[in-house]
């Protein structure tokens, strides 16, 4: 670069920024620089906190340690806690020296009935009880990674809380992966929905709630979108009733299996040929399938379970409607009986607008200008219930090796899913950030 150019873009630079009126930037700009001296400071005890609960994980609703070890630090830190929310959910309250909005940061407790292979010195070895049967439990989603962030951005904000206008609420939520004691079609809620129930909003309604999700992704890279972000999850249940008899003489029975499989190829139709998927790409899933104890019998039933997956409410509420039929009237045509139920699980994740925009100039700050547009999430989140409730974000980031392809990364829910510790400090920046720009903004979103 030639030194004229330099100077001229130099110049034109200063004029620049002097020219633009900094709403609420540089007020914050000392407080983001304490975020960062001070998350760094901590960095190592949050690398500590993630090991332990990596090699002590818990099923959703039963996070009794983890919520224990959460507790004990929020309580250090002299803030408010409630213990004991939707089972094992806490939440911590920081009340700034000076008045102001209310802002929640959430992060997730819970792990997967996954087993993790060795090679870590913190690998797990838990065992836990998934609906009455012993599993192996692994974080495999990297909610210890958010349990230790949370608990880390909470030290750095108690530790500026004479600074701080207005209150940050921290919400440690269980069984954001479901309840390992409730199955779906229970009837029983648990996560973020029981939370609400609960009334942790009513007692303190934030005015704005962020969370944060590890996955692939290069290391401390944070992405995101404006709008829908991760997919509705619904559990759906087909019993299919025939009559049994002879594996010989089909004649004389009704087949629940050869009609099964129609259904089967029928639900792809629903997608491919009814959902209007120019509002929203959408899914229908068979993942089990049971019916039969012999090759020579045709049994009486065959029930299969699923999952459902939408971006929109309308064509969610559409594909729940042809998927019944369309199941209930290919069995109708064999003369078999199908049984459907689908159960609403999670809503969409829909990330609020105005705080998407918002957000952009402080995560490009938290990160060092490492952040970009995320592309639809398959997966489902309990997230959504918070966003629902009063204006949510949910962002994404990287942990992904430097020196390994994003792309080939094992996925979340995987047992080789790995996360490079370095972007934690990162994760704590950046909703340490959220939470004091949001509070300090002159330019409220
Ligand atoms: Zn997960
Ligand atoms: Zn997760």
């Amino acid at each position: 670069m030639n030194f004229l150019r330099h100077s001229v873009g130099l110049v034109l630079g200063v004029v620049l920024f002097l020219s633009i009126p900094d709403e609420g930037k540089t007020e914050n700009a000392a407080l983001e620089a304490k975020i960062r001296e001070q998350a760094a400071a901590i960095e190592a005890k949050l690398i500590a906190w993630r090991r332990d609960i990596h090699q002590h994980p818990e099923l959703g609703d039963q996070e009794n340690r983890t919520a224990r070890l959460v507790t004990e630090h929020l309580r250090s830190l002299g803030l408010e806690v409630r213990t004991g929310i939707a089972r094992t959910g806490v939440v911590g309250i920081l009340k700034g020296a000076k008045p102001g909005r209310t802002v929640a940061l959430r992060a997730d407790m819970d792990a997967l009935p996954v087993k993790e292979p060795e090679g870590l010195s913190f690998a797990s070895h838990a065992k836990g009880q998934h609906w009455g049967k012993e599993v192996d439990v692994m974080h495999a989603c990297g909610h210890d990674t958010h349990t230790a962030m949370l608990m880390a951005a909470a030290e750095v904000l108690a530790g500026m809380k004479g600074d701080l206008p207005g209150t940050v609420q921290f919400i440690f939520q269980p069984a954001e992966e479901g309840s390992s004691l409730f199955a779906p079609g229970s009837g029983k809620t648990w996560g973020a929905k029981l939370m609400l129930q609960e009334g942790i909003f009513a007692q303190t309604k934030p005015d704005a709630v962020f969370g944060l999700h590890v996955m692939p992704g290069h290391s401390g890279e944070v992405f995101y979108r404006s709008g829908a972000t991760t997919a509705s999850g619904d559990f759906l249940d087909i019993m299919v009733t025939g009559k049994q008899g002879h594996g010989g003489m089909p004649w004389n029975t009704i087949d629940p299996i050869a009609t099964s499989a129609l259904i089967i190829s029928g639900l792809q139709t629903v997608v491919s040929r009814k959902a209007n998927l120019t509002l929203s790409p959408a899914v229908v899933t068979i993942g089990t399938i049971h019916g039969g104890e012999a090759g020579n019998v045709i049994p009486e039933t065959v029930q299969m379970t699923g999952t459902i997956r939408t971006y929109d409410q309308q064509v969610r509420e559409l594909i729940h409607r042809d998927s019944r039929m369309t199941a209930e009237k290919i069995a109708e045509s064999a003369g078999a009986k199908a049984d459907v139920s689908i159960v609403k699980i999670y809503d969409t994740t829909v990330n609020n607008e105005r705080l998407a925009e918002w957000a952009r100039p402080v995560l490009q700050r938290a990160t060092d200008g490492r952040v970009s547009r995320g592309p639809l999430v398959g997966a489902s989140e309990d997230f959504s219930f918070f966003a629902e409730a009063t204006p949510g974000l949910f962002i994404f980031m990287g942990i992904t090796p430097r020196d390994q392809d994003p792309a080939k990364a094992a996925p979340n829910h995987s047992p080789g899913f790995f996360v490079d510790e370095s972007a934690l400090v990162i994760g704590t920046r950046t909703m340490a950030s959220l939470a004091v720009n949001f509070l300090g903004s002159e330019s409220k979103p």
